[in-house]
């Protein structure tokens, strides 16, 4: 599989996501780092990001709702690069009707190298790295050189 390196630049896109069961630990966690999100772009599944919005004053652009299609509308978004960083506090103690979308959505987000955050202590690690603050090469699955190969694969069989 190819590679490609890109610049993840200064002003990041954020995903914010959680599970109902976890929306007040990432409401409490995006509270207490509101100074450190609020320069950076934010999007967030439909009642994630509604509630962030709402309760924080910062601007949470809205996504479709997760057990609607969010997490997977998420994981297209990383697939074409426009996402840098995903706060997902997902339910570890209950099953969801979604959770075949959340399990791709977490592939995708390692097949393209992104930050993520899955409980406050690591999100609380990635906030504080100056990786944070700065432009940061990384080396991403060229998608589009894939594509290409299966296609050419394709035409010679
Ligand atoms: P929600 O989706 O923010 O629309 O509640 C979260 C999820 O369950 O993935």
């Amino acid at each position: 599989m190819l590679h490609k390196k890109i610049r993840i630049p200064e002003n990041k896109t954020i995903a914010l996501v959680a599970h109902d069961h976890r929306k007040d630990d990432l409401l409490k966690w995006v509270s207490k780092n509101k100074d450190l999100l609020k320069s950076h772009t934010l999007l967030g599944t439909g009642n994630t990001a509604g509630l962030l919005s709402e309760r924080t004053g910062l601007r949470v652009q809205p996504l479709i709702s997760g057990p609607l299609g969010g997490d997977q509308q998420i994981g297209a978004m990383i697939s074409e690069g426009k996402i840098d960083i995903l706060i997902f506090f997902w339910d570890p103690l209950e099953a969801m009707p979604h959770d075949p979308d959340v399990k791709a959505l977490f592939r995708i987000s390692t097949l393209y190298n992104i930050a993520l955050a899955t409980c406050p202590t690591t999100a609380d690690y990635l906030l504080s790295s100056p990786l944070y603050q700065s432009s940061y090469e990384v080396e991403i699955v060229d998608n589009g050189q894939t594509l290409y190969k299966d296609c050419q694969g394709r035409k010679k069989s």
